[in-house]
Order: structure tokens, then sequence, then C-alpha cells
């Protein structure tokens, strides 16, 4: 591609758009001095615009244009037919502040997701409301705090949070006005019982578990861990987010956890990054639905033999009140309905099945040329140290920035924080073998590379048109510059 600025492609005079001669009266210009005829705008036929924004677009990547394996993030492939749903007329146009009874379809839908989701997770009751997985996760510590105030119960002033969780998770718990006390791992990546015994004591709001949790293990003693927490007087959040690992196989009511978050845009196929709409919902246990934000889908007027029923807004008896504008993000609700509908039970175990068997099969073919500092089967994701004891100075950041030369999206990198220079590895069930060998074979090129010429990973990425950046300075401090010819414009 051409990597001059549309300011270096403009030639005089040339011309992407011709007005048509004027059919009304021309009104009369300001005063000269008051235009400004200077402005340094590029001059451009149509197809250099559009050529110029292409090439931009393909320097972005995605999911669509290859492996995507992002640890935690299941980027998993987003089938079409969900776009095409959601921009049905009836779906896309619909207003929110609607009458109820013009938008019983959708209203319909929300109500069986709601269902959906309550059967795939064995939860009593649901809110589609939250936007993505760490608002759920505000929802469900608000829900844990309003449940143990009900009760008069006002000396539960911690929450506990395995070291294996997700950041969102102690952040979430600090915005709930919650004392945060970190639980250590024991050596096999499971919750240390003994160390979280230690804690639990009578003020004890909850704890935030994470299963499978980030180094994509499932906990092997997590029904005693629920257990000790609950005796303690605490109740147990678990971050779904993961539950593209157990859909189907395992519930997380039937465990115990009292309330949970879906990552609708990771385990049901909807669009993420870049900022774009989510969609967390929460479900919860029988003796917190109460408690859930306001609205819940509901029916409000039961079938009868000639109608259906009505559906309706429904606000639960103790709530902790609204979250979110409106009732969440619609669009992604039709999405993750479809994904659902398209699947069927059967398809979502499936679906899991493959996603766990697709990283370990990836992970059988790399784990001899890399260190694995937790060596247990793995669920849908897995986790490397990035260096290797005879290497010196090559880092697990290279190996991601070396990535980016055989055009793969880098892995998650120095996440989880109990993993000295992670790199966090999550193929999802959407890759077929034939990917999952060539990233195989790419990893086990770069494994080598470190050891005979590491200098190729140190100043990687050779292909982008921007190499190694601050990484911090690149967040706090933006600078989004253009140059025109001669004059650098701020
Ligand atoms: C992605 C993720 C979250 C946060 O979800 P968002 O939708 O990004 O806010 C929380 N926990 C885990 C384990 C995650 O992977």
């Amino acid at each position: 591609m051409s990597e001059k600025t549309i300011f270096e492609l403009s030639s005089p005079g040339r011309q992407g758009v011709r007005f048509p001669a004027p059919d009304v009266t021309p009104a009369e210009l300001p005063d000269e001095s008051l235009i400004r005829a200077d402005l340094p705008l590029p001059e451009l036929a149509e197809v250099d615009v559009i050529r110029h924004f292409t090439a931009l677009s393909k320097l972005n990547y995605c999911v669509d244009s290859g492996l995507y394996p992002l640890g935690s993030c299941t980027m998993k492939y987003n089938p079409r037919i969900n776009e095409d749903m959601a921009r049905l007329p009836g779906f896309a146009f619909t207003h929110p502040l609607q009458p109820i009874e013009t938008i019983q379809g959708s209203l319909a839908l929300m109500f069986q997701m709601q269902e959906w989701l309550k059967e795939i997770s064995g939860f009593e009751g649901v809110t589609l409301e939250p936007a993505a997985g760490a608002q759920g996760e505000l929802v469900g510590v608000l829900i844990i705090r309003a449940y143990h105030q009900s009760r008069g119960d006002t000396k539960r002033t911690k929450i506990l949070i395995p070291d294996s969780a997700h950041g969102t998770n102690p952040a979430t718990s600090a915005m709930s006005g919650f004392e945060v006390l970190p639980v250590p791992s024991d050596a096999r990546g499971n919750v240390d019982l003994e160390a979280l015994k230690a804690v639990c004591d009578d003020t004890l709001a909850g704890l935030m578990l994470t299963n499978p949790n980030t180094l994509g293990l499932f906990d092997e003693h997590v029904l005693e861990l629920i257990d000790i927490v609950h005796k303690a007087g605490g109740l147990v959040y678990g971050d779904g987010a993961n539950l593209n690992a157990i859909m189907g196989v395992v519930r997380p009511g039937d465990l115990g956890i009292d309330v949970m978050h879906f990552n609708l845009h990771k385990t049901f196929s909807t669009p993420h990054g870049g900022g774009g709409p989510g969609s967390g919902p929460v479900g919860v246990a029988k003796h917190l639905v109460d408690f859930l934000p306001d609205p819940v889908v509901g029916i409000i007027e039961d079938a009868t033999e000639e109608m259906p029923p009505l559906y309706g807004f429904v606000t639960p008896a103790k709530t902790i009140g609204r979250i979110k504008s409106f009732a969440g993000h619609f669009g992604v609700i039709v999405r993750a309905y479809t994904y659902v509908l398209m699947h069927g039970a059967e398809g979502l175990r499936d679906i899991s099945e493959m996603a766990v068997l697709n990283a370990n099969y990836l992970l059988s073919k790399i784990r001899h040329a890399y260190t694995l500092p937790y060596n247990r089967t793995c669920m849908h994701e897995f986790v490397l140290e990035g260096v290797w004891p005879d290497v010196a100075d090559v880092h697990a950041l290279d190996i991601a920035k070396r990535l980016m030369d055989y055009d793969y999206h880098p892995p998650t990198n120095y996440f989880p924080l109990i993993v000295h220079e992670a790199l966090m590895i999550e193929p999802t069930e959407t890759e077929s073998k034939q990917t999952l060998d060539a990233f195989a074979e790419t990893l086990l090129k770069i494994a080598e590379e470190a050891h005979t010429t590491p200098e190729l990973l140190k100043e990687a990425p050779h292909k982008t048109p921007i190499g190694r950046v601050d990484e911090v300075r690149a967040a706090r401090d933006l600078v989004l510059c253009c140059w025109i010819p001669e004059e650098p414009v701020k």
C-alpha cells in the first residue's frame, strides 16, 4: 500500500465531487475577509480517496482477517447471520420509548434470551441490562451488597479476589465500596483453600471467582471453595467471561455460585473490541432475584386461548435500581439470540468441547518448546512463560511482536500477573485444524529464532508501518496528528 498520507497524495485541481448547477438563487456570501480560502484540504479523485481508506482499513487486524488468539477475550468468528437478524427492520428501527404493545416481538425475544441464559447457567433470574462484562460485575457486587444490607448484616465489608482473577474483579469490588483482599493460588493453579479459610470471617461479603480462571484452569476444589465462603456467610460471584469452556457441561448455578455475569460478546459471538457495544447479562440464584436491576422483561398478562402473553417491563421487588439506559444493548442481544437458536442445546455443548479440544491440541503441539508454568490439561486457553532459561534478554513482548511479522494477532501478554512473562493463548472453537497447525508451526519457528537469531524478535515487528512504541506513553499521551507537505499540523 501507499504509505503516503492523504495530504501527500493531493494534486492541485483534482476533484472527487462535482456539484450540480444550483437551481435556486445563490445567497449572498459574507464579506471576503470572513471566508477562509486557504484551508489545507487535500485534492483527490474519488478513486484515490477510496484506495486510501481501503488501504488504511487493511492495516486493521480483525478476526475476519486471521487467527486472533487473544486470551480471555474469546475472539471467535462472528457469523454473518447474526448481523442479518440484527438488521431486520422490525428490530433495527424500534425506539425504546415505543408503547410495549408495539414491540411485543422484541420483548418476546428478550424474554426468551433471559430464559435461555437461565437454562444454560442454572440461575433463577437474569437481567440483560449491563453494557459489558465489567458492568455486569458492578451489578453483581451491588446485588451482593444489597443482599447483606437487606438482612441488616452491615459489618460485611470485604471481598476476596483470588490472584488468578481478571483485573476487573478487584476494580469492581473497590468501586462498590468494599475492601479488596487477595487470595493466593496453590501450586496447581487452584485457589489455595487454607489461605482462603484463614481470611473468612463475619466481615466477608463475598468472593469473586473466575472459573475457569485466567490460567485457563478449572478449579479442582470449586465445590469446597463455595462451601467455605457460604459457611462464613459470604456470597460467591462467578465471573462468567470464560463460559465458552463449560457451556452445556457445567452450570455455575448448580455449583452453588450465587451471581454471575455472561459476556455475550465473547461466548455468544457478538462483535467486540474497539469500544463497540457489548452485553454483560447477569444471572442470580433464587435468593437474589428480587435485587436485579430495574427493569427485567416479564410477562405482564398471561396468554389466553385467543391471545399470546403480553410482555412488558417489570420492576424487581428490592431492585438495586437502574444501571443502564433503557433495556440494554438490544442489537447485541438479537445477535446472541440468533447464535443460541442456530446452535441449540447440543450445539452449545459442542462449542465448548471444541474450544477445549482446540486449546489442548495447540498446547500439545508446542509445549515441548515453551515453558508451561501450570502443567495441566487446560480448558479453552492456556498460559505460557514467554522466556527461555538458555536465552538471555528475549521476553514475552518480543514473541508477541514477532507473531505480527507472521500475520497473527498477538496473544494476551503480561496477564495473568501471577505468571512471569505471561503469554495467554485462546484459539477458540471456530479455528480449523489447518489454522491451528500453521499457528503451532509459527510458534515453534519463533522459539527456534529466539535461540538462533534473537535480534529478529527484539526488533519485531518488521512489517507494520510503526514498529515498537513506548507502550505506556502511547496509551497515556495521545498525539493524533497528520502531516501536510512542509508543515506539520497537530
Ligand atoms: C473480558 C473479561 C471481563 C470483562 O468483560 P468486558 O465485557 O470486557 O467488560 C471480566 N472477566 C474476564 C475473565 C474477562 O475475560
